[in-house]
């Protein structure tokens, strides 16, 4: 166990982390930044990155990842490896410890901890990850035109997505497991009036099939009940929309949280509810949650760091 300090710390490696510590090392602030179980996050389970800027014929996630961590690196900032597993956020400086007993000691600290997709479950959402399945369907649709395609959910996202991709793809099937979606009504009537858009009520999702390629799903309709029946649909991509969790569960003792547990934020800033504590990208984010927007957030956390550090005399 050692015991570091920084004048910034900088939780999460996705775009906003990353960002940050770009930021954060061009203004000398040394920033020392944590990467969890999946260093890069979301973007390294996606295959081609078509809407992030300055790539006009795309490039692959994991590799955009690296080169964000690379560009980090290139102007100093202290990467390493490990979970955060209890912060005191009560006293200055904040103390952060890491899952191997490692302290750190910081001035100011960012959490870019993102929000990770819920999943189903199911074994084959593992065998068909980035070929077939997904759980972006703005970073991914596109491969879908004049296809046909699945999204698993009855809320706000899952209409969306549906939405979204009904442009795309040449039929979309909605997989609600009540007889009811849970959505805005605004978006309810949108989805039931898309011709496009097929909702089934009432079902569930056995298992995916097709070799090599995804060529379809096993469902369930009305499990459990007299007229329970199995049948399969024909797809070829199958986009789940059941909900993100936002990383916030070290943090909560501390930061305010909305009734979802993303990080609420001072308006028009990356302040959290603790002075000195910022942050940025999914985390704080329910309703874009886009690698673009997370830089740009990242970016902000950094400049709002780096002037608390100033004004408070703190480097
Ligand atoms: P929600 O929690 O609102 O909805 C999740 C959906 O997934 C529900 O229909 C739920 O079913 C279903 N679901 C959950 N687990 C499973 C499972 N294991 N199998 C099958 N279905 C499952 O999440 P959203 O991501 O849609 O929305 C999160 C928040 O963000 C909401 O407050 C939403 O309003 C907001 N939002 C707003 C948008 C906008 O204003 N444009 C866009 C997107 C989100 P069930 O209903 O049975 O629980």
């Amino acid at each position: 166990m050692a015991e570091f300090s920084t004048p910034c710390l900088i939780i999460g490696a996705g775009p906003a982390g990353y960002t940050a510590a770009i930021y954060a090392s061009r203004a000398n602030l040394s920033p020392i930044l944590y990467e969890g179980h999946q260093p890069g996050g979301q973007l390294t389970t996606t295959t081609e990155v078509e809407n992030f800027p300055g790539f006009p014929t795309s490039v692959s996630g994991p590799q955009l990842m690296m080169d964000m961590r690379a560009q980090a690196t290139t102007f100093g900032a202290d990467i390493r490896s490990g979970m955060i597993s209890k912060v005191d956020f009560s006293q200055r400086p904040f103390t952060v410890t890491v899952d191997n007993g490692d302290v750190v000691k910081a001035a100011t600290v960012i959490i870019a901890t993102g929000a990770s997709a819920r999943y189903l479950g199911l074994p084959d959402e593992e065998k068909y990850s980035g070929m077939g399945v997904s759980a972006c369907a703005t970073c991914d649709g596109f491969f879908y035109r004049g296809k046909t395609v699945a999204v698993v959910g009855g809320g706000d996202s899952a209409c969306e997505e549906a939405l979204y991709l009904s442009s795309l793809a040449k039929k979309v099937f909605l997989i609600v497991r009540k007889p009811f979606l849970r959505a805005s009504k605004v978006m309810q009537e949108r989805v039931l009036k898309n011709e496009k858009i097929t909702v089934l009520f009432n079902c569930n999702t056995l298992g995916l099939f097709g070799e090599p390629n995804l060529q379809g799903a096993k469902l369930i309709e009305n499990q459990g009940m007299e007229n329970e029946q199995i049948f399969d649909i024909a797809i070829d991509g199958f986009f789940l929309a059941i909900g993100h969790t936002p990383n916030t569960e070290v943090f909560k003792e501390y930061i305010r949280l909305d009734e979802n547990g993303y990080i609420k934020l001072e308006p028009g800033s990356s302040m959290t509810n603790v002075d000195g504590v910022f942050a940025a990208g999914d985390v704080a984010d329910p309703r874009y949650q886009q690698a673009i927007s997370a830089a740009g957030m990242g970016c902000h956390a950094a400049m709002d760091a780096e002037r608390y550090i100033t004004e408070n005399d703190l480097r």
